[in-house]
């Protein structure tokens, strides 16, 4: 079959250490994947689908307008393809769109984004999705499309969550466009406290995986822009309020079996690693460049928590 014969002349990843905890790697740009899959890890941890789209130069609904529904559907279904090739069969965990307003206000159709004070405290991730269904119905056809063509190694993950509500109505969603939940991966992003904090009725509501991200997690719990220089020796992802809100959601995870995760910059950090493989986390996503030495550090942190134990 084609996937095997390209298999074939595709040059062997490096020998890499065995850990119980899984090294994914983050894919911001699907040009990318090739790299990316190079490095041995375990899959993708976060496959962003932001540059699908804004690389068109318009928004959401303006492409859709001026191109068609079907259009918008397979610019999402190729750019998930790519990624989900190189990586086959390791999982690909894609998500959903989230792009604040201002972003969307520089393209094609910006004109009718809302102009907001506070972006990121607004109307992005799934609470847009979740206001505009009619848009976001084609996000989820992409990935029922794919499902269709045999990818089942593709993951869905719902961004910027604060509340089982959030997750049941992303969920419903995906069974209106006939995606069977219990059937296929999904999950969502840590990113509020409000998340961290009601991540157990989440649980309860069939979330597959929690995915910390810290960019936004920190940014939220320190009320600490993450892109005003200004504060910037302020943003800490290895606080102590947010390594606490980190552990009660691994911990409250494990007791559901809901795997966790991190994909937010501080997954490339050395502390931040040995922190998440003492409290248990199920899955690391590095940055391409950092895979090695995030697998060299995992293995390290194992082993020492094996010797404590036998100690
Ligand atoms: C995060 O918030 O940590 C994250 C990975 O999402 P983004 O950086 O795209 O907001
Ligand atoms: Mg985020």
């Amino acid at each position: 079959d084609e996937r095997d014969a390209v298999e074939e002349v595709r040059p062997q990843a490096p020998v890499k250490p065995m850990t119980a905890t899984e090294v994914k790697v983050n894919v911001s740009i699907p040009e990318a994947a090739e790299r990316a899959a190079a490095t041995g890890a375990d899959g993708v941890g976060l496959l962003r689908m932001e540059h699908m789209i804004l690389s068109t130069g318009k928004t959401p609904e303006k492409y859709i307008n001026d191109h068609g529904e079907d259009a918008y559907i397979e610019e999402i279904v190729q750019g998930i393809q790519g990624v989900a090739d190189e990586f086959y069969p390791r999982p690909v965990r894609v998500r959903t769109l989230d792009a604040p307003t201002d972003e969307f206000r520089q393209l094609e159709g910006g004109d009718d984004e809302p102009n907001e004070h506070n972006p990121m405290l607004g109307y992005r991730g799934i609470r847009r999705s979740l206001d505009r269904p009619d848009v976001f119905v084609h996000e989820l056809e992409a990935f029922r499309r794919l499902y269709g063509m045999g990818y089942d190694n593709v993951e869905v993950m719902f961004p910027l969550v604060n509340d089982v509500e959030d997750v049941i109505r992303a969920r419903n969603m995906l069974e209106e466009v006939g995606i069977d939940p219990e059937k296929r991966s999904w999950g969502v992003m840590v990113e509020t406290p409000a998340s961290a904090l009601c991540v157990e009725q989440m649980a309860d509501a069939g979330i597959d995986f929690a995915s910390f991200g810290t960019n936004d997690l920190t940014q939220y719990t320190l009320a600490v822009d993450r892109n005003n220089g200004q504060v910037a020796d302020r943003f800490d992802e290895l606080h102590p309020a947010v390594l606490e809100l980190i552990g009660q959601t691994i911990a409250t995870c494990r007791e559901h079996d809901v795997a966790t995760s991190i994909c937010g910059q501080a997954g490339s950090k050395p502390q931040m690693v040995k922190f998440l493989v003492n409290e248990g986390v199920s899955s690391i996503s590095a940055n391409i460049d950092a895979v090695r030495d995030v697998q060299h550090e995992v293995k390290r942190v194992e082993q020492k928590l094996v010797l404590d134990t036998v100690r």
